[in-house]
C-alpha cells in the first residue's frame, strides 16, 4: 500500500488552499468540524481547596478519597485556572502562559518519592489569553516563569488523576489586599460559562509555627483558635458576608494566630470572588491537618 494514500500531505493540503478556499476559511469549517464532536460547553463551579500537607499527594486518606470522588462530581472542565497560595508576585497579577507547565517541586525534607511526582497536564495558553483579556482593568501580565507548584499539583493528582485537563495558574499579588483578590475573582467569574473551573488553593487556617507532626485528618482542630478561626471564617461564608471575608482581621481575633500571613487564606478570595451573589455553597470537606491546619473546601455552583 503507497504510504499516506489517504492522508492529504502538507503540501497537498496548502496546494488545495492555494486553489480555490481561503486559509481562514478552511480552518473555520475545520474548527467547526471539531467542535461539533466536542462534548457542549457546561458552566463550571467555583471552588475552593484546602490543601494541607504536600504529603497528601501520596496518601490515601478521607480528604485523597474525598477529592477524587469530587473530581467526578465536578465532571470534566474545558481548562482549569487555579490560584495557588505557593505563587505570589510583588506589584503585579500574573497568568502562566506555557503549553507545556512544569512540576514544581516547592518544598523541602519529603520523601524522593513525592520529588519524583510529576503532574503532566498541559496547560492553556489559548484559555490563559482569555483570562488576561479579562483582568486588563488590573494590567494583568503573562509569564512563562511559572507550571504548576504543589498547592496545585498535590490536590489536581486526586481531583483530575488522568491530567488531561489543561491547568494554568494565576499569581497572587502579595502586595494587594482583599478587596484586590476578590476583584480578581470577579473578573474571572465569565470564564466559568466557558467551561472553566476556577481553583483557589490553600488553607483559610494556617500557621506553620503552629503545627503539630502528625499528618492524621480530625474533625476538630487540636487548639481553640484554629476552631474559632474556623467558624468565624464558615459563618461568614454562610451569611454571604463577601465583605467581611476580603477584611479577614474583622472576622475574630483568633485571625492575629490562625492566619499570620494571609498567603493561603488569600485564594479562597479568588473563588469566592468567582462566585456568583446567593450562589449554592456547599462544603465537599471540612477537618484539621497537622493539629491546626483547616482542610475546608468549598464550592460555589
Ligand atoms: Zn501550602
Amino acid at each position: 500500500m503507497p504510504k499516506s494514500s489517504f492522508t492529504p500531505s502538507r503540501r497537498s493540503l496548502l496546494r488545495y488552499v492555494g486553489g480555490s478556499v481561503s486559509l481562514s476559511g478552511l480552518l473555520g469549517t475545520l474548527g467547526q468540524a471539531l467542535g461539533a464532536a466536542e462534548a457542549p460547553v457546561r458552566r463550571m463551579p467555583s471552588i475552593f481547596v484546602g490543601h494541607g500537607s504536600p504529603m497528601n499527594a501520596l496518601q490515601d486518606n478521607a480528604f485523597t478519597r474525598r477529592l477524587q470522588q469530587w473530581g467526578r462530581e465536578i465532571g470534566k472542565p474545558r481548562a482549569i485556572l487555579m490560584v495557588s497560595a505557593h505563587w505570589l508576585t510583588r506589584g503585579s497579577t500574573e497568568v502562566a502562559v506555557v503549553s507545556q507547565p512544569e512540576t514544581i517541586h516547592d518544598f523541602g525534607g519529603f520523601p524522593r518519592e513525592l520529588n519524583q511526582m510529576q503532574y503532566p497536564a498541559p496547560g492553556s495558553p489559548a484559555v490563559a489569553a482569555q483570562a488576561l483579556a479579562a483582568l486588563k482593568s488590573v494590567n494583568a501580565q503573562p509569564s512563562e516563569a511559572w507550571g504548576l507548584d504543589h498547592g496545585a499539583w498535590t490536590v489536581l493528582h486526586h481531583l483530575f488523576p488522568l491530567a488531561d485537563v489543561p491547568v494554568f495558574q494565576v499569581s497572587i499579588d502579595y502586595a494587594q489586599g482583599g478587596k484586590y483578590h476578590l476583584a480578581v475573582g470577579r473578573a474571572l467569574a465569565a470564564l466559568r460559562d466557558k467551561g472553566v473551573l476556577i481553583a483557589g488553593s490553600g488553607n483559610v487556617v494556617h500557621n506553620l509555627r503552629a503545627t503539630e507532626r502528625s499528618d492524621a485528618l480530625l474533625l476538630q482542630a487540636s487548639q481553640p483558635w484554629a476552631q474559632a478561626f474556623d467558624s468565624a471564617v464558615t459563618k461568614a461564608l454562610n451569611a454571604g458576608a463577601v465583605e467581611a471575608l476580603a477584611d479577614y482581621r474583622s472576622l475574630d481575633p483568633s485571625h492575629a494566630t490562625a492566619t499570620p500571613t494571609p498567603d493561603h487564606y488569600w485564594p479562597m478570595l479568588y473563588a469566592l470572588g468567582a462566585a456568583g451573589a446567593g450562589e449554592k455553597l456547599q462544603y465537599p470537606f471540612a477537618g484539621f491537618q497537622n493539629g491546626t491546619i483547616s482542610m475546608r473546601c468549598m464550592q460555589w455552583g
